[in-house]
């Protein structure tokens, strides 16, 4: 494996690959989840990059870029032991070096869900995605659903752009419980990894209805998760919504692809999940 950390190592990389590139970018404190993605570009490609940078554009002022977990020794094993070709340790006065001005923005997709409280969260994302996205020219881009708006704006942003890479979405890793695996989960206490797990029961108990009663209604459906969630003391939710798996557009009644996304505190720590309702799974 080959560990670089700038942008022009990167390129200088990708001019002698032989063969189609799979590309997993991510924020590091790698776990099962992150190794899904290696894996299925493993299989789906000839070589695959992955990268590590924690990007201070998609954090506001007030949220945990600080105490987001680096664990850079142990990921770089992983990614040697996952089979990765390329390891990109990002610098962030590589990404943005001074004077740097521009911004991407996909707004009608970063409004809703997360957007609501993370107003600048997107762009930011948007931003460093396009520039891995053109340092690593990969043929393909795994995206895990976990962060499903993510998915959908990084879909949209490269059909939008004219970007020729396939972007493959990634099904949701759990633990064995069913708490969607996030970098963010080591700093739940014991007492706040249970109390997360209403989380799951929530959009379980709505999945239910939605599967054994046939129950197609949103108001109702996220109401049966809202309360499964409340139920639970110590979650401080922030939202609980049924939007088009495509527009993100709150639906009214499911009759197409469908998400339930939920996004909530627990311990000071912000969490998100959702599950598909519909075919688009
Ligand atoms: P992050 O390091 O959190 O920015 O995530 C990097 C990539 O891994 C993103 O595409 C995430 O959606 C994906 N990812 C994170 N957690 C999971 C998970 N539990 N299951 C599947 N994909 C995940």
């Amino acid at each position: 494996m080959i560990v670089v950390e700038t942008g022009t190592e990167v390129r200088e990389w990708r001019r002698s690959a032989q063969g189609t590139v799979g590309f997993v970018p991510t924020m590091g404190a790698l776990h099962e989840g992150h190794r899904s993605l290696v894996r299925r570009a493993r299989e789906e490609c000839d070589r695959v990059v992955a990268s590590v940078f924690v990007n201070p554009k998609q954090f506001a002022p007030n949220e945990d870029l600080d105490r987001y977990p680096r664990p850079r020794e142990a990921d770089e094993s992983i990614l040697r032991e996952d089979g990765v070709d390329l390891a990109w340790f990002g610098r962030t006065d590589d990404f943005y070096p001074q004077g740097f001005a521009t911004e991407v923005a996909v707004p009608l997709l970063a409004r809703g869900l997360c957007g609501r409280t993370r107003p600048t969260h997107f762009a930011g994302v948007a931003t460093v995605v396009l520039k891995l996205l053109h340092r690593v020219e990969p043929n393909r881009a795994y995206f895990g659903r976990k962060d499903f708006q993510q998915f959908v704006l990084i879909r949209r942003m490269v059909e939008d752009l004219d970007l020729d890479i396939e972007i493959v979405p990634c099904p949701i890793v759990r633990e064995r419980d069913g708490l969607a695996m996030s970098s963010r989960n080591v700093h739940l206490s014991e007492r706040g990894r249970q109390r997360a797990l209403a989380l799951w029961r929530g959009l379980t108990a709505a999945k239910h209805r939605f599967d054994e009663e046939g129950d197609r209604d949103a108001t109702s459906l996220v109401l049966t998760a809202t309360r499964e969630i409340l139920a639970e003391t110590g979650v401080e939710l922030e939202y609980v919504e049924l939007v088009d798996a495509r527009s993100l557009v709150p639906v009214e009644v499911i009759e197409g692809d469908a998400v339930l996304a939920v996004a909530a505190r627990v311990d000071g720590v912000r969490l998100i999940d959702n599950i598909a309702f519909g075919a688009d799974r």
